[in-house]
């Protein structure tokens, strides 16, 4: 989270840490950070969080998820604890540390041709993958093998990995495209998880 800050922070935007629901009211974009999807799950609706997120998602607002919080936008999760919700948004299916034990943490270089000819390093920690992509969302980037790591749809944006991590920019980037785009006047302001002017 802390990475997440000082990357779009860098990249100029206004930087606010929402807990709570008045301070959501005030932002124009949010991430979702790597964590545990389970608790971020679960402190969502303790603090009340879900109902607020999810109609803001309805609405269009600008959403980076990564790892887990890739998992907390895909409208299906496999392998998810008894009970587990997502906020959903996503046409996708991810299934949940889908790349086992022996491969739980590893670094990758993705083509992602709509960030550029040059590859995405990519930090793989307990990731999910996106087992399917439904119609109203598209892939992003794939491993090798053709597993899909980064998807998009509309201004949401998941992806498997932590990009904050190794240095790359772009997906933040991409996403303060996004709120910059969904605002009358320039000025992007996004936080972690969430922004704000
Ligand atoms: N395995 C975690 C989950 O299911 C995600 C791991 C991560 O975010 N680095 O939520």
């Amino acid at each position: 989270m802390r990475e997440h800050a000082a990357l779009l922070e860098r990249l100029g935007a206004d930087v606010v840490r929402v807990r709570r629901p008045e301070e959501f009211a005030t932002v124009s974009g949010l991430v979702i950070p790597g964590g545990e999807s389970t608790v971020i799950d679960k402190l969502s609706r303790i603090f009340k969080m879900r109902d607020p997120i999810r109609q803001a998602i309805r609405n269009g607002m600008p959403v980076l998820g990564t790892c887990a919080g890739l998992i907390m936008l895909a409208d299906t999760v496999l392998d998810a604890i008894e009970g587990q919700q997502s906020f959903g948004g996503l046409d996708v299916v991810v299934r949940r540390n889908a790349f086992g034990r022996q491969t739980e943490s590893f670094e990758a270089d993705l083509s992602v041709p709509a960030l550029g000819a040059e590859p995405v390093h990519a930090a793989f920690i307990r990731g999910p993958v996106v087992e399917s992509v439904g119609p109203a969302a598209t892939t992003l980037g794939a491993l090798d093998d053709g597993r899909v790591v980064a998807v998009e749809q509309g201004a949401l944006i998941g992806i498997s990995f932590h990009p904050e991590i190794s240095g790359e920019t772009r997906f933040h980037e991409r996403f303060l495209d996004h709120v910059e785009a969904r605002r009358p006047e320039p000025n992007p302001t996004a936080l972690t998880p969430a922004a704000r002017r």
